[in-house]
């Protein structure tokens, strides 16, 4: 199964791409967490990615492409991968089409008021990247798997947020009209629990 999880900022790819991961046992591709981690360890992606992620704006196609390119083609992912947070750009699609092929689409969609409720609740742990929101925390500070301290994301701040949002909107959703042309996408309404989310994204999988 090669899915890719689209949606804006927010929206539950993270989360989905997880569930999915334990129901194919197929690997996770986030593009952000590769960044991320590559800022942490300073090499030479994570140097060019960093100013770029902190302002709220998409990295260079030719950057994350290579990272895509080499990563599917690591042993893991002859099987299948669910792509999380990759494509964002038409570019990025075109390209990803040259090595890959893609069985389906989901659409994450979600209204902008829940997003920026989401992401400026966020809080994660920067070792593990264990997700939580504010309000399930009851004031706890470190991650329930780890131990870790939790932080917010720089890119969760609101003005960031917005910048983010605004980005999606002019260059990822652009997307949404190139998938459904070629009939593999599926939109999956987010708005409800992660367990009910989660039924319907294997609902929209089935078809
Ligand atoms: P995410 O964790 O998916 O929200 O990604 C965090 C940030 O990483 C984004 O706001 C972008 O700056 C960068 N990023 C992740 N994936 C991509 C991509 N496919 N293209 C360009 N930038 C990306």
């Amino acid at each position: 199964m090669k899915i890719i999880l689209l949606g804006p900022p927010g929206a539950g790819k993270g989360t989905h791409a997880q569930k999915l991961v334990n129901d194919f046992n197929v690997p996770q591709i986030s593009t952000g967490d590769i960044l991320r981690k590559a800022i942490r360890e300073e090499t030479e992606v994570g140097k060019q990615a960093k100013t770029y992620i902190d302002q709220g704006q998409l990295v260079p196609d030719f950057v994350v492409i290579e990272i895509v390119r080499q990563r599917l083609n690591e042993g893991d992912c002859q099987n299948g991968y669910i792509l999380d947070g990759f494509p964002r750009t038409i570019v990025q699609a075109e390209k990803l089409k040259e090595f890959a092929e893609i069985d389906a689409v989901i659409n994450l969609v979600l209204s902008d008021e829940a997003i920026i409720n989401r992401l400026s609740g966020r809080r994660v742990c920067s070792t593990c990247g264990g997700t939580y929101h504010v309000s399930l925390l009851n004031g706890k500070e470190h991650c329930e798997k780890c131990g870790e301290k939790l932080i917010q994301r720089e890119d969760d701040k609101e003005e960031t947020i917005k910048k983010r949002l605004n980005v999606y909107n002019v260059q990822t959703a652009p997307l949404i009209e190139h998938y459904k042309k070629i009939n593999i996408l599926h939109d999956v309404d987010c708005s409800g629990t992660i367990e009910q989310n989660h039924k319907a994204v294997l609902e929209a999988l089935k078809k």
